[in-house]
């Protein structure tokens, strides 16, 4: 049985205070906060194992080198993928997204090719596909996004060319919690013969996700965002494609053979994996996986789904407030304006009542824009929030709105 109070109990920082008030921690999607085990795990290695990976025939180096890999057998299994070669360890989502980028782009995109992304992406995923039609002389075609904060599916098949080699469209949407229908938009690429990158940077912590039932060519995650550490990622490729694709930076391990004269790369996944790699955070990563596997995504999914409903009904009744994203469709991202309340103002004043939220362009540029907005407030779930803090977010925000409205 899922248990809110029990899941707390393995997150300390949730008992700290902020400005003399308990922690209220409502921005998840900027980042998760790490269960104790994980930060033990790591500490633990650091502490009595630590040694570089792939490279001595030492007892440590093999202990870390084992241990690295378990958590790329563990991530693999997080993600349904067929092999270990597909897991490609990262610094990030946004590690990821650059690679394939620069890699992908290298071995396919061409002058006069298009890339198509979604109105709805975060800049990690908008401006690396732009350095690349810059670099190749390709064109970046845009998915328009609906007034419900949907994609406009209907569009889709008017913007796949022949030209389309890619298509990059996020799996949760960062600001509108829009789950999109990623299956859909992947076997139109197909058809249209173009690769799909996912950025599920928003999904994994929130859904089950399964790579081949997916059929996506790439899929890219932050191990910050889903109870883990920072600095590290994974990319998800497609196993023929990433043996087409030429490696992204050269260095240690990604070698089988140096000569001055020709050197030939090593087997994947280490062909994509340059030099020493944050191999504690890895252990870290397969750590807060085994952490979420023993909670079950479903269950987070419930009890998330559940509070972002409290969440919505209680927040709508705020007068002023105004959502962007109403799609049915949609994860525990919940963004919205207040009428005569500037976002930053309202962040700061929740600050003071120990309430943590996010508020600006959530790196999100251009669907400000189509949102008619230059800044909004965003509150995101995870599996440790409480009932008790979105009614202290609902509180809060009374009190913000009755003060600043007064003022003006
Ligand atoms: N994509 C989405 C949808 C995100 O929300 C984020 C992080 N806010 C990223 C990509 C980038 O993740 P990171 O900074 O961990 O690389």
């Amino acid at each position: 049985m899922f248990d809110v109070n029990r899941i707390r109990e393995d997150f300390p920082i949730l008992k700290e205070q902020v400005h003399g008030k308990p922690l209220v921690y409502l921005d998840n999607g900027a980042t998760t906060q790490r269960p104790a085990r994980v930060v033990e795990r790591m500490s633990e290695y650091y502490l009595r194992y630590n040694a570089n990976v792939h490279r001595g025939v030492h007892y440590l180096s093999n202990l870390c080198t084992d241990a690295n890999e378990r958590a790329r057998e563990r991530a693999r299994d997080f993600i349904r993928a067929a092999s270990v070669e597909e897991v490609i360890f990262t610094s990030g989502a946004t590690g990821g997204i650059n690679l394939v980028a620069f890699s992908f782009g290298e071995a396919f995109v061409r002058e006069g090719d298009e890339i198509l992304v979604t109105g709805m992406e975060h800049h990690s995923n908008i401006v690396p596909w732009q350095m690349l039609c810059e670099r190749k002389g390709a064109t970046l075609k845009v998915l328009p996004v609906l007034d419900n904060g949907e994609l406009d599916m209907e569009a889709l098949s008017h913007l796949l060319t022949g030209r389309t080699q890619l298509v990059a469209v996020a799996h949760v949407s960062n600001v509108l919690g829009t789950i999109n229908p990623v299956r859909r938009v992947i076997d139109a690429a197909h058809a249209a013969g173009a690769c799909v990158l996912v950025d599920g940077a928003q999904a994994v912590q929130h859904l089950p996700v399964d790579m081949q039932e997916l059929d996506c060519d790439f899929y890219v995650f932050s191990a910050h965002k889903m109870y883990g550490p920072t600095g590290v990622g994974v990319l998800y490729g497609r196993r023929e494609l990433l043996l087409q694709m030429p490696p992204w930076q050269g260095g240690g391990e990604m070698i089988k053979e140096v000569r001055f004269e020709k050197t030939t790369y090593n087997d994947l996944p280490f062909k994509f994996e340059a030099g020493t790699p944050d191999f504690i955070g890895i252990i870290g990563l397969g750590e807060a996986i085994d952490y979420l596997s023993s909670i079950g995504m479903e269950n987070v999914a419930a009890h998330e789904e559940a509070l972002t409903r409290h969440a919505r009904e209680r927040l709508s009744a705020i007068p002023g407030l105004r959502f962007h994203g109403s799609s049915p469709h949609a994860s525990s991202v919940i963004s919205f304006t207040l009428d005569g309340v500037h976002p930053l103002d309202a962040a700061t004043l929740l600050d003071q009542l120990g309430i943590a939220i996010r508020a600006g362009q959530m790196c999100a540029a251009p669907l400000m824009q189509r949102c008619g907005v230059t800044a909004m407030i965003r509150a995101s779930l995870a599996m440790y929030n409480t009932f008790q803090e979105i009614d202290a977010l609902h509180d809060g925000l009374l009190r913000v709105v009755a003060m600043l409205r007064e003022k003006r």
